[in-house]
């Protein structure tokens, strides 16, 4: 049982995900303890450093410039922004600081540049940086990796089938592909997906056979439930139940027992006897803050609160993987190349995101 395995077939993970509940809460249970310390769990504090304005139509986001969401864009921030914010969340029992910004892929330059001192920055502090910055080609991973990242985080969201349905300016592949550049360097993969999209069960089962297959898997799987956000073209979607949530976090850590399965969206929708199923389940990371990029999330005390309620502890930086050096921008290998690789570009129609494009030019 919880042996490490790449070659997963969708049948035998939805046969994993359909189990009858006890069954699959005992069997992931069981796998979770076998790889980790069921008490601890890692705490990751998400800021956005870079809000809005995105070029992209990701269904599930309120920060894509095309629909209209209550979103206040903001400019990239100062370095000296993002060392308060995260000694502030270090303070408070981060291990780890993931930094976002709402870009559809990396651009080398001055913004860059300046990413790349935040993450010297922070790793200076002994944690954990992680960034999601969208599609990344192998020289900009590697200029993340020599300034000290230890994590980049970059979603699958779905299965293959259903990410068409979701979002149509780039596709399943370039996923892949920045992944397949960060594994190129030693900084760890993030990497995973949204559930309550409107997808099918199947597609859930699509996503963790993608992700499993990977060989190395995803140091963390992100499991998020949507937060239906209005004005994007999944408002009106019904919130998952957390049964689903619970099952989804369960599956995830049988066929990926090493990896770090993370809470991520929709948390504030759950109840603590619900999230203590999920952490039973498998579930050893969170995230922490009262804002997830741009939507709701637990205050941190409240969390602090529920952990000591079940005897949980936040893991400390660095347990799982060595702290990475951080080279100065003067002593750096890489140059910036100034390349200008061709991401995808399907553009087929998705009705619900052209029908949310349409009413927020009326509304704008
Ligand atoms: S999920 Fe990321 S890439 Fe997609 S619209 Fe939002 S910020 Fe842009």
């Amino acid at each position: 049982m919880g042996e490490m395995r790449h070659n997963w077939t969708k049948q035998e993970i939805l046969d994993i995900y359909s189990k009858p509940l006890m069954e699959l809460l005992y069997e992931a249970a069981t796998v979770h303890r076998l790889h980790h310390d069921p008490n601890t769990v890692q705490v990751s504090t998400l800021l956005s450093i870079k809000t809005g304005g995105c070029p992209e139509d990701c269904g599930y986001c309120p920060q894509a410039a095309r629909y209209h969401t209550n979103i206040e864009s903001n400019d990239l921030m100062s370095v000296q922004q993002v060392k308060a914010q995260a000694l502030r969340a270090k303070a408070s029992g981060s291990s780890r600081v993931c930094m976002g910004a709402a870009w559809r892929n990396v651009k080398d330059g001055q913004e860059f540049d300046q990413v790349l001192e935040m993450v010297r920055t922070i790793n200076k502090l002994d944690m954990e940086v992680c960034c999601t910055l969208g599609m990344i080609t192998e020289n900009q991973a590697q200029r993340l990796a020599e300034a000290g990242l230890y994590a980049y985080n970059h979603n699958l969201d779905s299965s293959e089938e259903y990410y068409k349905e979701v979002i149509s300016t780039r596709g399943f592949e370039d996923r892949l592909q920045t992944i397949e550049n960060v594994r190129k360097t030693n900084v760890t993969v993030c990497s995973g997906g949204i559930i309550g999209m409107g997808e099918k069960i199947e597609d859930r089962t699509g996503m963790l056979v993608a992700l499993s297959t990977l060989n190395p898997q995803p140091e963390s799987v992100p499991i998020n439930a949507l937060v239906a956000v209005e004005g994007t073209p999944l408002e009106a979607q019904e919130p998952v139940s957390i049964w689903e949530m619970i099952r989804m976090v369960a599956t995830t850590r049988i066929v990926m027992p090493e990896t770090q399965v993370r809470l991520s969206a929709g948390r504030t929708e759950m109840s603590r006897e619900g999230q203590a199923m999920c952490f039973f389940a498998g579930a050893n990371s969170i995230f922490a803050g009262d804002k997830l990029l741009t939507t709701p999330n637990p205050d941190v005390k409240e969390d602090m609160k529920m952990f000591e309620l079940l005897g949980l502890n936040p893991q400390k930086p660095f347990i799982k993987k060595m702290k990475p050096q951080s080279v100065e921008a003067a002593d750096s290998r890489y140059q910036a190349l100034g390349e200008k690789p061709k991401w995808s570009r399907p553009e087929h129609t998705i009705d619900r995101n052209e029908a949310a494009k349409k009413k927020s030019k009326t509304v704008k």
